[in-house]
């Protein structure tokens, strides 16, 4: 953060940074605020920090180019950060600088995977007073129904919801405008203490960090190619595929790659037990249309219960379309009008085609489809467009 500031700051203030800076370099471990223990030092880093504040107007943006934004990582200045023992509870977080943390090679969470992420977006207000995040509640519960899966503590929805608006708040520069895109928020809930036989970690760490996105996938809102995938499942009956942990992702990977240098935009998985029930794709929720009748696999415990997911059941049938949650087949896949695709990273997707056993089967996309006014409605109530008469954004300022 010091070094990408210099080129704003007089040569005198520089000069005085770059002492500060290389000071600091060999500590950059844990976040720098971390290694500030000494009065002396926290003293240069607040007359620091107060430098960048008194010259950087409220309203200023970080040096980026907002128009070619991407679902890629642009680091920013803060994460928050909250630890905790084994049969402990979460308390005292606090934020710093963004940067590497520092791991035991035995963490529990880089030898067993015992780690769970979240996923949400702060979009930044058409009128320029503050920002809203959409349903943050619903992410902190579901990080606690995740927790008790993998046998971590976990923060409560208010320390988990405080955490972000923390995290928002420090890195408001990189909220990209109104229309360009959201800041992505990634909470992490890790086993981060020392372990060697399977079991438990004995401290866990609970980390917000934010990166500003634009479109998921390459296609922007064009409408994607997905094909259906028989040989690998995400997920089987009493595994995991319901919650957010780390370890149903990798396994993903090897299809995911496969499929896109077919040219396809993403994997679609069918159930592991019969093969022919649709699940989802590798990061998304999935929804068919028949005439005025919309359907989304139920969630069994194989598939992640998505909080777009559910709020775009909730619109759709405000909007008059009778809605089902059941067993969806690839027949009846095949025999839909319309397909699409939800997630807090994708928004609302529509399905150009889907390939299945070599065919490839088409769907409507023109601008009449249904998933462009169920995107409408949803982004206008998480932009802040209209007002949010279910109460789901929580505004940050
Ligand atoms: C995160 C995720 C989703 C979407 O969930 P949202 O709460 O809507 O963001 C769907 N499927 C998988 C596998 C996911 O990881």
């Amino acid at each position: 953060m010091f070094k990408r500031s210099f080129s704003q700051h007089s040569s005198t203030t520089s000069i005085f940074m770059k002492l500060i800076s290389d000071f600091m370099k060999p500590h950059r471990g844990l976040g720098s605020c971390s290694f500030f223990t000494s009065r002396a030092a926290s003293y240069l880093q607040n007359a620091c920090e107060a430098t960048f504040d008194s010259e950087r107007s409220e309203d200023e943006y970080a040096d980026v180019e907002w128009d070619k934004l991407s679902f890629g990582l642009v680091e920013t200045d803060y994460m928050y950060i909250m630890k905790c023992s084994q049969d402990d509870e979460f308390s005292h977080g606090h934020l710093n600088k963004y940067g590497n943390i520092e791991l035991s090679p035995s963490a529990g969470v880089l030898n067993y995977a015992q780690g769970l992420f979240e996923g949400m977006k702060a979009y930044r207000k058409v009128n320029g007073n503050g920002f809203l995040i959409f349903r943050p509640e619903e992410n902190a519960r579901r990080m606690q129904m995740g927790s008790d899966r993998m046998c971590m503590p976990s923060p409560s929805v208010e320390q988990f919801v405080h955490a972000v608006k923390q995290t928002v708040l420090a890195n408001k520069r990189w909220v990209p405008p109104a229309g360009k895109g959201a800041l992505y928020v990634r909470p992490l809930l890790m086993g981060s203490g020392p372990v060697l036989g399977l079991a438990p970690a004995s401290e866990y760490m609970f980390l917000v960090y934010a990166a500003p996105v634009g479109n998921y996938f390459k296609e922007g809102l064009a409408p994607i190619n997905l094909v259906i995938q028989e040989e690998n499942h995400r997920s089987t009956p009493g595994g995991t595929g319901a919650v957010k942990t780390i370890a149903n992702y990798s396994p993903v990977l090897k299809a995911q790659m496969q499929a896109k240098k077919k040219g396809f935009t993403d994997v679609l998985f069918v159930d592991s037990v019969e093969n022919k029930y649709l699940e989802e794709a590798s990061c998304c929720n999935i929804f068919i249309r028949k005439n005025n009748v919309i359907s989304t696999p139920i969630t069994g415990g194989t598939i992640l219960q998505g909080i777009t997911r559910g709020s775009i059941i909730e619109i759709a049938r405000e909007l008059g379309y009778q809605v089902e949650e059941r067993l969806v087949s690839v027949e009846d896949l095949i025999d839909a009008d319309e397909v699409f695709c939800t997630g807090t990273a994708v928004v609302v997707a529509p399905v150009n085609s889907i390939t299945y056993k070599g065919q490839r089967y088409k769907y409507n996309c023109g601008e009449d489809v249904v998933s462009r006014k169920l995107y409408r409605s949803l982004t206008d109530i998480q932009m802040g467009l209209v007002e949010d008469k279910k109460g789901w954004t929580v505004q940050i300022d």
